[in-house]
């Protein structure tokens, strides 16, 4: 088999996403839902890389021509039913195994399925602030939890460039009983991924852009080289972008530290192929794994996996056609970023 076919074939595994609206919603939320940064109609989401990526790959899907017009293909979406919509994408993605964040608006999203879960550390800890004792408590639903890894949002509550050092329980008694619903202060956020790595529970840290509301310098995953030497469970440094490039370097350096570069494929678009060959530059083959992180659309579930199979093909390839890299040597990389590593390190 080719590189290339093989590329077509490998089923994934997503090791980070989250569900689908569970309506589809009108065109203004769609376009507002390809904007990654926006918390408000900013402009088209059309007018976007990933905008352009959608009528390029997700037009044939519903039966347009590539690169059908942004009204074309609303068209064409809204005739579809929605049920069929969400199959057609989630099927084309080629996705055995999804690994979900059910954190984010569980009300508004169906979770993809087979699946195994994610714990947010933060909501966890503010579901337990209004209990008598909020380390025990913590620690206990921590424990029941059946959760294949824990999450953290450190960059949007308090950045990653804080005191990574384990509070002990006064001190996060004493935050806790500071803290309003919305947990920020860097003590609880610190406290969570203890527990968990204690517990022996790879930890997801989501570094570099975001929404508007996180602070992107405060997101670059260097700051977290205390935490890196602290503990040992994996560390999964999720999305990355810009910092990519310092997140490779942490994953050769350090034997527990992995990364991905889901939701900057897709909204690279195009450039979603620069975006690997620069992931694949520093970093071992077996610390980087295959992740869309979609959320809500059901075209960046498929999306995801498209422009990443085309990019390890064009970089792949041509480290093939150059004579660098021979193809057995691609298949099998190929195969530990799709799937091979998420499986050995969440034990799935
Ligand atoms: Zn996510």
């Amino acid at each position: 088999m080719t590189l290339d076919e093989h590329l077509r074939a490998v089923r994934l595994v997503d090791h980070h996403v989250h569900g689908w609206f569970t309506e589809p919603g009108d065109r203004a939320s769609f376009e507002e839902a390809l904007n990654e940064g926006s918390t408000g109609p900013v402009s088209s989401g059309f007018d976007l890389p990933v905008g352009v990526a959608v009528r390029r790959w997700c037009a044939p899907l519903l039966g347009l021509p590539t690169h059908a017009s942004a009204d074309e293909y609303w068209a064409a979406r809204s005739a579809t039913p929605y049920d069929d919509l969400v199959a057609t994408f989630l099927g084309a993605a080629g996705v055995e195994h999804w690994i979900v964040d059910t954190g984010l608006t569980p009300d508004l999203v169906t979770d993809p399925s087979p699946r195994s879960e994610v714990l947010r550390l933060e909501l966890l800890m503010e579901q337990v602030l209004g209990e008598p004792d909020v380390p025990g408590a913590f620690r206990e639903r921590l424990a029941a939890a059946d959760v294949v890894a824990t999450k953290t949002i450190a960059a949007y509550r308090c950045g990653l460039d804080i005191d990574w050092s384990r509070p002990d329980d006064a001190a996060v008694a004493a935050a806790a009983s500071a803290s309003g619903a919305r947990v920020t202060d860097p003590v609880l956020v610190a406290f969570g991924v203890h527990e968990a790595a204690e517990r022996g529970l790879p930890v997801q840290v989501h570094t570099g852009l975001g929404d508007r509301d996180l602070d992107l310098h405060r997101a670059d995953p260097l700051h977290l080289l205390p935490l890196i030497r602290a503990v040992e469970v994996p560390i999964l440094l999720l999305h990355c972008y810009p910092f990519h490039r310092s997140a490779g370097y942490l994953a050769q350096a350090f034997d527990h530290v992995s990364f991905d570069v889901g939701l900057a494929v897709n909204h690279l678009g195009a450039r979603s192929v620069e975006l690997v060959g620069e992931a694949m530059e520093l970093a071992p083959f077996a610390k980087q794994l295959y992740s869309s992180d979609a959320y809500g659309l059901p075209e960046l579930h498929y999306l995801g996996a498209q422009l990443w199979r085309r990019a390890m093909g064009a970089v792949l390839g041509e480290w093939v056609r150059r004579g660098d890299w021979s193809e057995d040597d691609a298949i099998r990389v190929v195969d530990l970023v799709a799937a091979g590593n998420a499986r050995r390190i969440y034990g799935l």
